[in-house]
């Protein structure tokens, strides 16, 4: 299903134009707008979701695979020397167009492009409650 005031809606069906690297029946691949790196990409699926917690498991299991065929051409493409996927959910996690999205983000030795958590600390008890709450949702 379209939402009719979704942007990437509209890009994923070729409403709005776009530079497309990829495309199938259900997914889009363009370059983002504004590319934190050269090449920066966009895996948009057609469907609308949110995010990943209202996708459809069909969709969700297809769109790493579209991710790693893309991704690998980019980088040949792009001599890119690394490679990060980054999806966020939620406006604390970064998200800022509320339609599922996969970032396609080539990495080059140096770039300085992203900056990654602080690693932290924590003790096995702590994972213990941790573990313990996920499972008692999963069961
Ligand atoms: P988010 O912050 O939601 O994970 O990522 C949204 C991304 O979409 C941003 O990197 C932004 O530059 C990109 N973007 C927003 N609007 C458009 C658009 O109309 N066209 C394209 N190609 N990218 C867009
Ligand atoms: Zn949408």
């Amino acid at each position: 299903m379209k939402k009719d005031d979704c942007i990437f809606c509209k890009i994923a069906a070729g409403e709005i134009g776009s530079h497309t690297l990829y495309e199938d029946e259900d997914f889009r691949v363009i370059f983002d707008l504004n590319p934190g790196t050269k090449g920066h990409a966009l895996v948009i699926p057609k469907e609308h979701a949110d995010g990943i917690f209202d996708m459809d498991d069909e969709t969700a299991s297809k769109v790493l695979v579209v991710a790693k065929k893309v991704a690998t051409a980019m980088k040949e493409a792009f001599n890119a020397d690394g490679f990060n996927i980054i999806q966020n959910n939620g406006e604390c996690a970064g998200q800022s167009v509320k339609h599922f999205h996969m970032h396609l983000f080539p990495r080059y030795e140096g770039d300085k492009a992203l900056g990654l958590w602080k690693p932290g600390q924590t003790t096995d008890e702590e994972l213990q409650v941790l573990e313990d709450k996920v499972k008692e949702i999963l069961n």
